[in-house]
């Protein structure tokens, strides 16, 4: 496609001059970047990081938890003088979800796998209730009208160095078996995955969800119509705050209690878009996900990124540009990049993708763990490339490049990889020149920081200020100069 040919040529144009300029020769920026540079607010980034981490939290595509934070990004955006922002909705019927209201408020939660349809699906309500020992229970207890909720002790863990996975204490499943013949309204079981500083790098919690559990034959038989939910540590550090000192065989945990789990999951892409100077088809997009695991509150993965887009839209609001700018914070990256999929089989059957200039997408662009101190490109262009080869070079890899050069980012610490794990690969299969931004702990660009996908990846162990500054402006002048012609 004649799209790609210009694509490469202009990248190994852009590195030819990157590359001999030399590392001694500072390519200046030119009074116009410093400007635009000088308007990303970034106080502003982390004030919005920590409303999407603090206040709000794990945000699990599909699930009542995620709303506040759709709304908040919305918000931010109708801000910014210019943004056209529209809402897309869209079903992945492939994945599950779940929700838990306690007391009002509303908890990310997990769902069975849809291949495993050992309990019902639907809706409870009830009073809700732990059960502090489920083994001790008296087996004749009768649960009709609560949720009972238990502690699981299943594992599901990787360890770190051989990525082996394990799951462990079939006690969990024992308590479910026992507790759905008592035929509560719904079952809850908390999963307090501690990853403990002294093993983190051992263990890496991977989803406290009952996606990875395997449940006896018999469960089935016993509680199809008994909807059975996860929830993670951060309900359980509010359910420990009810229970206190008590240690009764059961504990009230309120008033009610409303479970929902549903075969499918239901979410939505937030768009701001900008429209060039002159009317024009051309369309740059610039993108980062809002959605979290279940383990985690999301802060590097990818508050980080939605923080810094939200930002880069805001220092846009002053700029003209000869391309539009699409600002898209993509829902459900974490179960197979579904909101940037969906979003690309739009632009693809309204034709409007062959108007598409190119992708920059941030995902974890602020972690503060040390060794993590190399800048990640992905690419997807060459599988059999190498880090750093030249076949992985696209223009918008080369802009980027350029744009290290011009803030003085040591380009040793700046490389390109081949990836398709996040959002960009969507519009790069559909023939956009496309990158995502990330930091990483080695050369061999196969290690994230250790508390990647867990209970702490939040601000206090996993943002760096500094570090979303430096990611942020290398990234925001690529797509000024790429935008502006510059
Ligand atoms: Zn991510």
């Amino acid at each position: 496609m004649k799209r790609s040919v210009f694509g490469l040529l202009s990248a190994v144009m852009i590195l030819i001059f990157v590359l001999a300029t030399g590392a001694q020769a500072a390519l200046e920026l030119t009074e116009a970047e410093s400007a635009f540079l000088a308007t990303l607010d970034y106080a502003e980034a982390e004030k919005d990081l920590r409303v999407l981490v603090e206040e709000i939290g794990t945000r699990v595509a599909g699930t009542e938890a995620e709303k506040p934070a759709i709304a908040y990004i919305e918000g931010r955006l109708k801000e910014i003088p210019g943004l056209e922002v529209t809402l897309e909705d869209f079903v992945v019927n492939t994945t599950p979800s779940a929700d838990l209201i306690l007391d009002g408020k509303a908890y990310s939660a997990g769902a069975p796998d849809n291949n495993q349809y050992y309990l019902g699906w639907g809706s409870a309500e009830g009073e809700p209730i732990l059960i502090t020992d489920p083994a001790g229970l008296d087996p004749q207890t009768d649960l009709s009208g609560k949720i009972a909720f238990f502690l699981g002790n299943t594992r599901v863990a990787t360890n770190w160095e051989t990525k082996e996975k394990t799951v462990v204490h079939p006690a969990t499943y024992e308590a479910i078996t026992k507790l759905a013949a008592m035929k509560p309204e719904a079952i809850v079981v908390i999963f307090d995955f501690n990853t403990e500083e002294t093993e983190r790098y051992q263990l890496r919690v991977s989803r406290p969800s009952l996606t990875d559990l395997t449940l006896p034959d018999e469960i089935a038989a016993i509680g199809v119509d008994i909807p059975l939910i996860s929830v993670n540590r951060f309900a359980y550090e509010d359910i420990l705050a009810i229970v206190g000192e008590k240690t009764d065989a059961i504990v009230p945990l309120g008033t009610t209690a409303a479970v929902a789990t549903r075969p499918y999951t239901k979410t939505q892409n937030i768009i701001g878009l900008k429209k060039a100077a002159e009317p024009t088809d051309r369309t740059i997009y610039v993108t980062s996900h809002y959605d979290s695991v279940l383990a985690s509150p999301g802060a590097n993965d990818n508050g980080s990124g939605v923080v810094m887009m939200i930002a880069i839209a805001r220092a846009f609001a002053e700029v003209e540009t000869d391309y539009n700018i699409a600002f898209i914070a993509f829902g459900a990256e974490e179960i197979g990049l579904k909101g940037a999929r969906q979003y690309v089989s739009d632009l693809t059957s309204s034709g409007e993708i062959e108007n598409a200039v190119a992708n920059y997408n941030m995902d974890m662009i602020a972690t503060s763990q040390e060794d993590c101190q190399y800048i990640f490109m992905n690419s997807s262009v060459d599988k059999d490339a190498p880090v750093d080869s030249i076949k992985l070079e696209t223009y918008v890899t080369a802009i980027s490049r350029l744009a290290a050069k011009k803030v003085d980012f040591d380009l040793d610490y700046y490389h390109v990889i081949y990836d398709t794990t996040t959002d960009h690969y969507a519009f790069h299969e559909a023939g956009v020149p496309a990158v995502e931004y990330d930091w990483r702990a080695n050369l061999e660009g196969d290690a994230f920081e250790a508390y990647y996908h867990t209970y702490y990846d939040d601000i206090e162990h996993n943002f760096s200020l500094d570090r979303l500054k430096l990611q942020g402006d290398i990234i925001a002048l690529a797509i000024y100069m790429d935008a502006t012609g510059n």
